[in-house]
């Protein structure tokens, strides 16, 4: 067992912004400041009356002093460099320290006591001289650096810290200025780094500089204006595109609305400008396309292939962006993941391995997610023919709750009046293989040509609340629902009665072994028994603990029957079976 003298902190000193987590009561915190931020900048200043100032209040200052100011200074940590900050020089070591000591002096603070040790994390390229570095800085600021670990190392713990057994993890970590991906394998608690790529220069930051040209463009050519010749209305451009950048991972639409940015000939010049998702893709889309590269060296240098891959991880607040999250789903087949806040997760990680070294008994980090998806259908390709099934997810499973998200839908007739809008539950690309829990219609549309945009909005929340709204973007005009309850399980009724919409569209393995209320003892259904059995057996990794206890007791159950011939006497067990694989696959 641990006491309290033994506590040690874990820290992600970022680039852009650092972090100090704690694992203590069985959980990991994010340690909040006296103002409750829990997220520090990496800057470090000083004041116009000499006194020291770290993060927030630094990075405030940097674009006014620059000469008083250092940022990102990670970058140059294992050189000679010498860093001046108002007329006097610091080693990179000495900067990062003051990042440090801060980190150690806000957990202390808030946790009432003397804190001595600390783990820190490094990207995986770090070489020697920089891991070095960084153990300096840690021991300049008061902190004994009991391991220096890797950031893909701490994603990995962070989620799959209590995991036995191996497995083959993608860690793609997208932050404001770097990217790093790499392939990492976790057997029994302990994480080697496999491969490992990146670009130290590409990040959320290139995708606001695209918004930002695109909009000095616009204010080129619809007003002649030169926005560069106007720091201050640089500034307040770059803050708009990366408020609309943020905006635009959650809706398909942001107006950009910037008042008085600047004068010109006499005249204040006002900015206002929608940007679509789909043209701010477009933008962003080359530099994407340039990490989908880096992850395929990645997975080289590790002498994997994409199939090996077990689990991909989102880490840095760029991973938001949902064209990051599609491009790796095409690319893996399988969601990545980001439940655990892609901000913080390294952190979490950091502290989770502090706690390990310290011996305590650690889980990975735990997250309100919906287990399920929800959305609507719309137009669109059903194995390759046109369908009006498509089903459009909104809010994907294992998305952190509450949330809100919407999607952009188009009328698909001249003049169409309403639109009825449907809410389902599930996976399958067909709606109708889903669940259906809610429909609404918006009615009293205007009489415009078919592609009027609908924009439908879902809001889902820690009680499983649904809210759904759908509004006609040139109007206004608004229609919504409330769902209560959309995170509970479908009870036995409603279940047969979606089964039975889509049994006909199953294959023979997926049949509904209902069957009238019992299966019979004849051959058939036996071999459904069988069938059942071994589909079971497959499924059964995927199982959470509990459901896999109940599926070992049922196949039993029912493979004694077998060993009988008679499977009637089985036939409730076969259904509760089929129940547990019907939302294991879904
Ligand atoms: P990090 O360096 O990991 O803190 O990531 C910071 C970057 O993430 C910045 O470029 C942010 O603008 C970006 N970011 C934060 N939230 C979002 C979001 N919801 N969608 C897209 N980018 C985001």
């Amino acid at each position: 067992m641990s006491n309290s003298q033994d506590i040690i902190i874990g820290i992600d000193l970022g680039t852009t912004n650092s972090e100090v987590a704690v694992f203590q009561d069985g959980k990991v915190t994010v340690i909040p400041d006296d103002r409750g931020h829990i997220i520090l900048p990496s800057f470090v200043g000083v004041a116009d009356d000499g006194s020291l100032l770290v993060g927030e209040a630094a990075k405030n200052q940097y674009p006014l002093y620059p000469e008083r100011s250092v940022r990102s200074i990670k970058r140059r940590m294992g050189t000679d460099d010498s860093i001046e900050m108002a007329g006097q020089s610091y080693t990179p070591q000495d900067i990062s320290a003051i990042i440090l000591k801060r980190l150690k002096a806000i957990a202390e603070k808030h946790l009432g006591q003397a804190l001595s040790k600390a783990v820190i994390t490094v990207p995986a390229y770090f070489n020697d001289a920089q891991r070095q570095a960084t153990r300096e800085a840690g021991e300049i600021a008061g902190l004994e650096v009991v391991r220096i670990i890797n950031e893909p190392t701490a994603a990995a713990l962070a989620y799959e810290a209590d995991q036995h057994g191996s497995k083959n993890i993608l860690v793609y970590d997208l932050g404001g200025g770097t990217f790093d991906v790499s392939v990492v394998r976790i057997q029994d608690q302990v994480v080697e780094v496999l491969g490992s790529h990146g670009n130290n220069h590409l990040g959320g930051d290139d995708f606001d500089q695209k918004l930002v040209d695109h909009l000095v463009r616009h204010l080129h050519t619809t007003q002649k204006v030169d926005a560069h010749s106007s720091r201050q209305a640089m500034a307040r451009i770059t803050r708009a595109a990366e408020t609309a950048k943020i905006a635009l991972s959650d809706q398909p639409f942001f107006t950009i609305e910037e008042e008085y940015l600047l004068e010109h000939d006499g005249q204040p010049v006002h900015l206002s400008l929608e940007i679509a998702r789909a043209d701010y893709e477009g933008m962003i889309e080359a530099y994407i396309n340039e990490t989908l590269e880096a992850v395929h060296t990645a997975l080289k240098g590790a002498q994997l292939t994409v199939a090996d891959i077990d689990e991909v991880l989102l880490v840095g607040g760029s991973t938001r962006t949902p064209l990051v999250s599609e491009r790796l789903e095409q690319e893996f087949k399988r969601q990545p993941r980001g439940e655990v806040n892609p901000d913080l997760c390294v952190a979490m990680g950091a502290a989770i391995q502090a706690a390990m070294i310290a011996g305590q008994e650690v889980s990975a980090v735990l997250v309100d997610i919906t287990p399920y998806t929800f959305g609507t259908s719309a137009m669109g390709e059903i194995d390759g023919l046109p369908s009006i099934h498509y089903f459009v997810p909104i809010i994907h499973k294992n998305t952190p709750i509450p949330t809100t998200k919407s999607e952009v839908f188009y009328t698909l007739h001249d003049g169409q009046k309403a639109v009825d809008v449907e809410i389902f539950q599930g996976e399958a690309i067909d709606a109708r293989h889903n669940t259906r829990i809610g429909s609404f219609n918006i009615e009293g549309l205007s009489n415009v040509p078919a592609g009027n945009e609908i924009i439908t909005r879902l809001s889902l929340d820690l009680n499983g609340v649904l809210n759904v709204s759908a509004v006609e973007k040139s109007t206004g005009l608004e229609a919504s629902i409330t769902i209560d309850n959309a995170l509970r399980r479908y009870d036995r009724a409603e279940l047969d009665s979606a089964r039975s919409r889509i049994g006909a569209l199953f294959d023979q393995e997926d049949v509904d072994y209902d069957d009238g209320g019992t299966a019979s003892g004849s051959a058939d259904s036996q071999q459904q028994a069988r069938d059942l059995v071994a589909k079971a057996e497959r499924l059964l990794d995927q199982a959470t603990p509990e459901d896999r206890e109940e599926m070992i007791d049922l196949i039993e159950s029912i493979r004694d029957a077998l060993a009988t011939s008679d499977t009637s006497t089985v036939a409730d067990d076969m259904d509760t079976l089929a129940d547990i694989l019907y939302y294991l696959e879904s």
